[in-house]
């Protein structure tokens, strides 16, 4: 990182996609004094003001004081589980709160997805991803009307249902309606192998009909769009004679 002469780190509003946000305050819960030091200098560097708490009782004294327009929260705290430490700033605040958490946490993720956070990212990650993970938070209009429908990301692969935009990389990918709806439906359910009769009657709202290729066609075409093939597959994954699961493909 550049200082000194760095019109980042001196300016106080900045775009992101059209969008300007000014200094951000921002409010970092994590009990690794490593990863606590070096993103906060490096969080400051890039322009916001941050307050840091190494605990989750620390963490809600200083939402209370601080009233930051951000939080980012470690899931793994040495005194409270993350779960209730998210609750409790729920019920005092309705700041967007981005939930930090190593890769095999996914059932985790959705739970804490669906007790409000707004959205997570995952360890080890740079002061730059916090950065514009928070400011698309709050580009979304962030807090209340959006904890229905965070944005789910299976690695590379994000999905935002408010949107109905899918990005993959740096790459937005175009899909149909129901190839939405069925990648969207998967990807709530990460891991979890889900029936083709199960697929047709929630996403196509459908009966069952036996022979029914429908849901196979939109797989086939979403691995297309996806990269992918059946026989070499890396989001989407078949089991036969039971269904189809979305996971994290190998890095
Ligand atoms: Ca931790």
């Amino acid at each position: 990182m550049r200082h000194g002469g760095d019109p980042i780190g001196a300016a106080r509003t900045q775009e992101v996609d059209g969008y300007a946000f000014g200094m951000l305050r921002i409010l970092l819960v994590e009990d690794d004094d490593d990863i606590r030091m070096s993103l906060r200098r490096a969080l400051t560097n890039l322009g916001d003001q941050v307050v840091a708490a190494a605990s989750g009782a620390d963490a809600i004294g200083r939402l209370v004081e601080f009233s930051p327009d951000a939080v980012i929260l470690d899931l793994g705290l040495p005194d409270l589980d993350g779960t209730d430490v998210l609750a409790m700033m729920r019920s005092v605040s309705s700041v967007p709160v981005l939930v930090a958490t190593a890769r095999d946490d996914e059932r985790e993720i959705i739970r804490l997805l669906n007790a409000g956070a707004d959205d997570y990212i995952i360890k080890p990650y740079s002061a730059a991803q916090v950065q514009a993970r928070i400011r698309a938070v709050l580009r979304r209009g962030g807090v209340t009307e959006e904890t229905n429908s965070p944005t789910i990301r299976i690695g590379s692969l994000a999905i935002d249902p408010r949107g109905r935009e899918v990005s993959l990389g740096d790459e937005v990918l175009t899909l149909t309606r129901k190839e939405f709806d069925l990648l969207y439906y998967l990807a709530s359910r990460p891991g979890e192998v889900v029936s083709k009769r199960k697929l047709l009657a929630d996403v196509w709202h459908l009966p069952w009909g036996g022979g029914d290729r429908t849901v196979d066609v939109h797989v086939s075409w979403l691995r297309r769009k996806l990269g992918e093939t059946a026989a070499k597959p890396r989001f989407l994954h078949s089991v036969r004679g039971v269904g189809v699961k979305i996971v994290v493909p190998p890095s």
